[in-house]
């Protein structure tokens, strides 16, 4: 990409941040930061880059997609992040919502069952210029046990209910994001351990493709 279509991409996320994300309620410093930074234009197939700060979610193959930017924007701020904490994200997808995190937390480990979208998303996190991450191909409904306890652990797939392996993984003080309800419609839903109780708020409805437990 030549330095003009650069500068066009940097003011197309400018936007995206200001109308859809602050907009919106977003406030976290950070996150917008964050969001004005990673080019979501180069986490989706080149066909749609033109659409890469619409208002939506898009296609990314295999059936898949990666979600609205004010989807991962609200996630990613209900996730609190210090820059200390270990996440674990269950969807890999397009890399995007990692490489968000990545700018936020110590480290990612993203769980994804699809191989092919999994060595993209490792490759362009890596083009990224990120290095605090790991993308893990398997079934992340039950988790990555291998790296457990998690500070955070964010599912970017629609679940019927919370699965017990990724409350048993959260650490004690940690904060556990998930969208919960049928294939159509999700609540986001927020699991707090603390001083070992599981307390449960929830947050906005969202549609996500569903989280696949096999
Ligand atoms: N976070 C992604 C969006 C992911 S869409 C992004 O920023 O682009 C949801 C992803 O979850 C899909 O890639 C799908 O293959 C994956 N998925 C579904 N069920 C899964 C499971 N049990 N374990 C790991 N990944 C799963």
């Amino acid at each position: 990409m030549n330095n003009m279509q650069e500068d066009r991409s940097g003011f197309l996320r400018d936007e995206m941040v200001d109308t859809q994300l602050i907009a919106r309620g977003i406030r976290d410093p950070k996150v917008l930061k964050a969001f004005r930074k990673v080019p979501r234009h180069l986490c989706v197939p080149a066909n749609i880059q033109d659409a890469a700060y619409d208002d939506c979610a898009l296609p990314i193959g295999e059936g898949q997609t990666i979600s609205q930017p004010y989807m991962v924007a609200i996630m990613t701020e209900l996730l609190e992040l210090t820059g200390k904490e270990t996440i674990l994200e269950i969807g890999a997808g397009s890399g995007y919502q990692a490489a968000i995190l990545c700018e936020l937390a110590r480290k990612v480990i993203s769980v994804e069952r699809v191989k092919t979208l999994a060595d993209r998303a490792s490759n362009k996190l890596k083009e990224l210029g990120y290095q605090n991450f790991e993308v893990v191909v398997g079934n992340g409904a039950k988790g990555y046990k291998k790296q457990a306890p998690y500070d955070r652990i964010l599912v970017t797939a629609a679940a019927d209910k919370i699965p017990q392996s990724l409350i048993d993984q959260l650490k004690e003080g940690g904060k556990l994001i998930i969208p919960v309800g049928n294939p159509y419609f999700q609540t986001l839903t927020i699991i707090e351990k603390i001083k070992g109780e599981i307390v449960t708020t929830e947050s906005i409805g969202c549609v996500f493709v569903p989280l696949i437990d096999d």
